[in-house]
């Protein structure tokens, strides 16, 4: 029999994140990191980081960083959150601005983190279907809600939508906290960062695992109105003072100040993910126009569950959902031009079977 205190335990199920191998002969395209190394600059951050220094507790505020990430947005130190990666700052973002009795809204085929967050804390939500083309409404925002959070792009389709949607979606949503995650925005989407000098319920996210090599560190941040951030801080307080260590401090800072490698990091996996769009649709799949690190593909009379179960067997992962409405679709992260060669390759010999 299960003894009485099991019965306190939290139930809940969990997200589930691309699967990590030791493996270092896989090539790795199921979770969206970067293939390129992380800044020369962070790395020489790191190298030259007084491990002595750990014994202290870093500063709460993570000052240093906030400074040069509020320099490169044009925004004040205390328009500037941050957190142990963007996940930590979403879920800090969840329990602080999500607190009606209304559900919050988001696009039924989005982040699947957002309904795991929204169970552990007892958020009430609805989903808004996208079209056929997997675009979002803006029109169906119109209803009165506890909230709206969207990804832009959006994962894992990866459409970018303009920020003329994000204006139309402030404008119906005034009295909700509006979230856009940008986890992927450095990839050719349209940020909205300039628009929280405008409108004062916007919180916008964003990540340097993605764009800055950096998923190690966990460094995410959020950018907004003095208001929003002072109460994600008094949240973050309430249950860790120090969600950005030492090491994350210098080593963030020094990725955002070399911005040169950052454009040309970014520019490489543009190409390379044009150059592999190309390739897949020559081979008949359908690939959606993405503004991310990653691309969201199908192909008709092919099964997409059987041919990411294959290329795991040549040693080549990608990512499959078993969702509906993109049971037969696979999201392929872009890797460098050498592992996209080889993931071409063995798509092919997939199709040849
Ligand atoms: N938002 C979206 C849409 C994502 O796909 C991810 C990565 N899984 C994140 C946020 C969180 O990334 P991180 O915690 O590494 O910053």
């Amino acid at each position: 029999m299960e003894k009485l205190w099991t019965e306190n335990l939290r139930k809940i199920e969990p997200y589930v994140p691309g699967e990590q191998s030791e493996d270092k002969d896989i090539i790795k395209l199921n979770a969206n990191e970067n293939p390129y190394p992380p800044s020369p600059m962070a790395e020489q951050a790191i190298k030259e980081f007084n491990a002595d220094s750990l014994r202290l507790y870093p500063n709460a505020n993570a000052t240093e960083l906030k400074q040069v990430l509020a320099d490169y947005y044009n925004v004040k130190t205390n328009n500037i959150f941050l957190g142990n990666g963007s996940d930590d700052v979403i879920a800090v973002a969840f329990q602080a601005l999500f607190n009606s009795d209304l559900p919050i809204v988001y696009p039924d085929l989005t982040y699947s983190f957002y309904p795991v967050w929204c169970s552990l804390f007892n958020i009430p939500y609805k989903t808004y279907p996208v079209d056929d083309d997997f675009r979002i409404n803006v029109e169906d925002y119109k209803e009165k809600n506890g909230g709206v959070i969207i990804p832009n792009p959006n994962a894992p389709t990866s459409i970018g939508e303009s920020t003329d949607f994000v204006e139309k979606l402030l404008e119906y949503n005034q009295d909700s906290v509006v979230i856009i995650d940008e986890a992927y925005v450095d990839f050719g989407g349209e940020s909205s960062v300039e628009l929280t000098k405008k409108y004062e319920n916007l919180l916008v996210t964003g990540t340097f695992s993605k764009s800055r090599s950096l998923a190690g560190l966990r460094i995410g941040f959020a950018v907004g109105s003095e208001k929003l951030i002072s109460v994600l801080e008094a949240v973050k307080n309430s249950y860790n003072s120090y969600t950005i260590d030492s090491l994350s401090i210098k080593a963030g800072k020094a990725s955002i100040l070399d911005d040169e490698y950052f454009k040309e990091t970014c520019r490489k996996v543009i190409a390379t993910r044009e150059y592999v769009t190309a390739q897949m649709r020559e081979m008949g799949f359908k690939v959606l126009d993405s503004s991310t690190n990653f691309i969201f593909a199908t192909k008709d009379g092919c099964s997409m569950k059987d041919m990411f179960e294959y290329l795991k067997t040549k040693k080549v992962y990608i990512r499959y959902f078993s969702i509906p409405r993109i049971e037969n679709y696979v999201r392929i992260t872009i890797g460098t031009d050498e592992e996209m060669a080889i993931f071409l390759k063995e798509l092919k010999g997939y199709l040849q079977k």
